[in-house]
């Protein structure tokens, strides 16, 4: 969706970590006991982690205070990270007034961009893990990098929607460990009907229902809406990225043969449904996936 261009953005909602040259280490890497990450692309699989997550190494030198350049709607259609930053703002406004009808308070999570690799309470973490949502501090994590290669490497078309999905979606875990379903993943991790691919689903749920309500909801501080009017070619980017990011797809491309005893976050066409199951239904309710009998 592009953005209204007169919409300011509130970059005091996203830390900036690109070239500030941190990435210390927070000790012991992942440990036992510790709660792992939610990645857009990988399950909870601590010994994938393990062998993905080294030491963190100096983080990219960029330019200082690029999240300065990020103040209106026009800059969130133009940069990719600005894209971040106002999808951020427009989630950010969207879930406490949700909620609040369900009796739910809704704790704003941090949001972090960062390039190629940095510390989190959930241990250290590559680009190379993709967006991620770490419970135990309450972030969600981007490289902006990531979204070239959501295209360049797993196919999905370019367009804004593709990325303001996997920003949704991570937004979409922060909320069920709000709600507390997020332990599902931890508890069972793997396989075609287990808690960590109803977790999945159930974010991409979440994701299509800020879609569908994206539109309508207005900026606290100038009073306009966010995001312009959703297109069909939006909701091609959206389905397009759901299915980039599928089991089946990237097991299939990775080795040529689709096992789905270790899916983690469910196939290509499960994402697209229950994307759209929330997107159609703008409702919480229709995004059960733990009680539902077909996933
Ligand atoms: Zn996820």
């Amino acid at each position: 969706m592009s953005f209204n261009d007169n919409t300011r953005l509130d970059t005091s909602q996203v830390q900036d970590r690109r070239g500030k040259g941190r990435g210390g280490m927070i000790g012991g890497g992942i440990g036992g006991g510790l709660v792992l990450l939610v990645a857009i692309l990988f399950g909870v699989d601590p010994a994938l982690l393990d062998g993905l997550a080294g030491p963190a190494t100096q983080e990219q030198q960029q330019g200082p205070g690029e999240q300065e350049a990020c103040q209106t709607g026009a800059d969130a259609d133009a940069r990719t990270d600005c894209r971040i930053t106002g999808t951020v703002n427009s989630l950010n406004a969207f879930w406490p007034a949700y909620l609040r009808d369900y009796d739910v308070t809704y704790r704003q999570p941090e949001t972090t961009l960062f390039a190629g690799s940095t510390s989190t309470g959930c241990g250290n973490a590559t680009t190379a893990v993709g967006p991620f949502y770490c419970p135990t501090d309450t972030t969600a994590y981007f490289d902006p990098d990531f979204f070239q290669e959501l295209v360049d490497r797993f196919g999905s078309s370019g367009g804004p929607l593709a990325q303001e999905y996997v920003v949704a979606h991570e937004f979409g875990h922060h909320v069920q460990n709000i709600l507390g379903n997020l332990d599902n993943a931890q508890q069972d991790p793997q396989g075609p009907e287990s808690g960590g691919v109803r977790v999945e689903l159930q974010a991409d749920c979440y994701a299509g229902l800020w879609v569908r309500h994206a539109t309508e909801v207005l900026d606290p501080q100038t009073g306009l809406p966010f995001l312009d009017p959703l297109t069909q070619e939006d909701l091609n980017d959206a389905l397009s990225a759901a299915s980039a990011v599928g089991d089946d797809r990237i097991q299939e491309a990775a080795t040529g043969r689709v096992s789905p005893e270790a899916w983690t976050h469910g196939s290509s066409e499960q994402r697209q449904r229950w994307f759209t199951q929330g997107y159609q239904s703008g409702d919480i309710n229709k995004c059960d996936t733990f009680s539902a009998a077909n996933l």
